[in-house]
């Protein structure tokens, strides 16, 4: 997914998702301020040049669906390597004392 190069007040460079407005081909990150960012296109889901509001939004689903945060975690799991991984592995275990518990039990099951 692309990310905006746009300049927003807040912060130095915006990087928020990139939408394309199906009506008027705009194209721009969506805010929930009006004028937030430079390459703002869309503000609350409606398209600011056009004020498309729902084929913005149905995009913006869209694309949420493409890409969810445990598919995009997926994908990087799926790109390390063995050691890689084993450390990721060892630092759930760490994060979440439950799931270490669980894994004990797998381990004594076998
Ligand atoms: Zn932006
Ligand atoms: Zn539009």
């Amino acid at each position: 997914m692309a990310s905006c190069r746009g300049k927003r007040k807040s912060t130095a460079t915006c990087n928020s998702a990139v939408y394309r407005c199906k009506q008027c081909a705009n194209i721009g990150c969506d805010q929930v301020q009006t004028d937030e960012c430079t390459n703002q296109g869309f503000w609350c889901g409606t398209c600011v040049k056009c004020g498309t509001i729902e084929l913005a939004q149905d995009l913006l689903r869209q694309q949420r669906l493409v890409m969810t945060p445990q598919l995009d975690q997926a994908i990087k799991i799926l790109q390390l390597s063995l050691p890689e991984l084993a450390a990721v592995v060892q630092n759930e275990l760490v994060a979440n004392p439950e799931s270490a518990a669980i894994a004990k039990k797998i381990k004594k099951s076998k």
